[in-house]
């Protein structure tokens, strides 16, 4: 029996997990023997299309390789789905797997966000602005502009970009309403993952079974996958939790979000004790997102996960309809933008109740493969929703992934027995850690430090550490100030920091002429992730 954490040592090792689960009857491997064809023994099996599931699908495809992609959820591609994501390395990766003659298809789904404002909480019916306590802007500098080829930012809408990935899929490799349950290794090496299956909301499940040379458990941060291999794991909570508003087909009258003036991320600088913070930026062309943070009681805290599942506190008091009012009636009250979309509207169950749970506790494995299963994404490092950063790590790890695993592939071929196959693999997976681990957990730390920082939450507000005293308020003004004044005197300074810690979080991957890896610094991101990556985490975090 293994524990989490402990480096798995074979294949063999996955069975011994997968049987030891009580929620997965493990399969017998006698009845799995027949399964297996050929074209199984170099297809990956990608369980959850989130954009780590999606984004892989589409680097293997690029590359050749065939995949396949199971989604427990049949209404996952809907538009009115999922929230908002702000990419930045997110952007850099697509933008290299679309190449130049699909790039547009991209740009269509996202907004630019190049700036940030700070903007002072006056409590409006629409009369006001808002005062500008701090202008970061960051985008307009030229050497950032140059370098990262793109906005600084691209807001897009989850469904939105969920349909163009899988658009750009070969037909038929997406398949919804496969809930996988179990992974079972045969007598050839391959793995067969048994699935749930529904075709129909609310109908029937029903049992199927699908071979593969490999799986990827791109299956989020309550990943199945990640538990057959490493056991349960234990989520962080926070004594915060966000009402979310995802507003769509705002009418370009009302807030034309092609604007320049209007693609910005504004932080609203809450009152003094207020407990709250309030932040909202565009997402694909005519939606706009706000996270309404707010503190929970220490009565609240104290419920929390004690076992790690990171949902029993969402006790029916905190996602009440009274709760759910008072946070709406608030943001229509924010100065500009913000209070605008909030008037918009209609109902307050267009505000959904979102965990700011992470996975900063279980970053305690060794590998994030066993055998010949990996993972990717949240499952392996999911940080806070507030750091900005999950998505666009999630797309990373695929990328990368995709290219190790293509190297091991084209070896497997190349040699013409399989003998070899297993080593190649566990290669890949290796060569895919080195790059991604590391960076992956410190982006996820990082959004640790973000959610309890006050001097963060001064600079860039956004969490429900609203100042406690006039000396804080103070404060934020001096930091605000103090940040605006060092982008516009230094830019040459800033835009290096910022490019040096976005290239951090990204490589690149040559999908026409083979694999060409640019060194970068894989440290991981600093005062990118201060002033870009719409989180502020200071180096004491990493
Ligand atoms: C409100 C909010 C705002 C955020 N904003 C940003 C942002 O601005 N920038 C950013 O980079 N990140 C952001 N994030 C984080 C980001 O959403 C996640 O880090 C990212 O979605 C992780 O991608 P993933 O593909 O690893 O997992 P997920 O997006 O969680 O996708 C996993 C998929 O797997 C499916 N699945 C789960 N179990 C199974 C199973 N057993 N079988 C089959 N399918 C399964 C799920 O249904 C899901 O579709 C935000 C998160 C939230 C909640």
């Amino acid at each position: 029996m293994q524990t989490p954490g402990q480096r798995p040592e074979g294949l063999r090792k996955i069975e011994i997990v997968t049987m030891r689960c009580a929620c997965a009857a493990a399969t017998p491997r006698e009845s799995l023997k027949t399964m297996p064809t050929e074209n199984a023994k170099r297809t990956v099996l990608i369980i959850g299309a989130g954009p780590g599931g999606l984004t892989l699908a589409n680097a293997l495809q690029r590359k050749g390789v065939a995949c396949m992609v199971f989604e427990r959820n049949l209404k996952t591609l809907q538009h009115d789905i999922g929230a908002g994501f702000s990419l930045a390395t997110g952007r850099i990766w697509l933008e290299q797997i679309f190449g130049p003659e699909k790039k547009h298809r991209l740009s269509k789904i996202m907004t630019p966000v190049n700036e940030f404002r700070v903007v002072e909480d006056e409590e409006t019916n629409g009369e006001s602005e808002g005062k500008l306590l701090g202008r970061y802007n960051l985008g307009s500098i030229p050497k950032i502009k140059k370098q990262l080829n793109g906005p600084l930012l691209a807001g897009t809408t989850r469904s939105c970009l969920m349909n163009v990935l899988n658009d750009n899929l070969h037909p038929g490799t997406l398949r919804l309403g496969w809930e996988c349950r179990n992974i079972t290794e045969n007598e050839d090496g391959t793995l067969t993952v048994r699935f749930d299956v529904t075709t129909t909301a609310g109908g029937e499940k029903e049992t199927r079974t699908e071979v593969g040379a490999v799986v990827v458990g791109a299956d989020g941060i309550h990943s199945k996958v990640r538990e057959l291999m490493f056991g349960p794991r234990t989520l962080g909570t926070y004594n915060q939790a966000v009402w979310l508003l995802l507003k769509r087909n705002i009418p370009p009258e009302v807030l034309d979000f092609s604007k320049e003036e209007n693609q910005a991320c504004w932080m609203l600088a809450t009152k003094k004790g207020s407990g709250i913070g309030i932040v909202g930026y565009p997402t694909s062309p005519t939606d706009f997102e706000m996270c309404y943070a707010y503190k929970l009681s220490n009565e609240q805290k104290n419920n929390s996960t004690q076992n790690g599942n990171g949902r029993t506190w969402q006790s029916a008091r905190y996602g009440s309809a009274a709760s759910r009012e008072e946070a709406l009636e608030r943001m229509k009250k924010c100065p500009g933008v913000l209070g605008k979309v909030a008037r918009l509207v209609e109902s307050p169950q267009e505000l959904i109740h979102i965990s700011l749970g992470d996975a900063s506790l279980s970053l305690d494995v060794d590998a994030w493969h066993m055998g010949r299963v990996v993972i990717i994404g949240d499952a392996p490092h999911a940080p806070t929703p507030l750091a900005g950063q999950g998505c666009n790590s999630a797309i990373g790890d695929a990328c990368v992934l995709a290219k190790h695993l293509h190297r091991a592939f084209e070896l497997i071929d190349q040699e013409q027995v399989e003998t070899n196959s297993d080593k190649l693999i566990s290669e890949a997976f290796l060569g895919y850690e080195k790059e991604r681990k590391k960076y992956g957990e410190k982006v996820c730390k990082q959004g640790r430090h973000l959610i309890r920082s006050r001097i963060a939450n001064l600079a860039m507000p956004q969490t429900a550490n609203s100042p406690r005293n006039f000396f804080e308020v103070s404060a934020r003004k001096w930091l605000t100030y103090l940040m605006e004044t060092l982008i516009n005197t230094f830019p040459d300074t800033v835009a290096h920091g910022t490019i040096k810690e976005i290239k951090a979080g990204c490589g690149k991957v040559d999908f026409d002429g083979g694999d060409n890896d640019q060194p970068h610094d894989r440290h991981g991101p600093r005062l990118w992730t201060m002033l870009g990556g719409k989180g502020f985490a200071s180096r004491s975090g990493n």
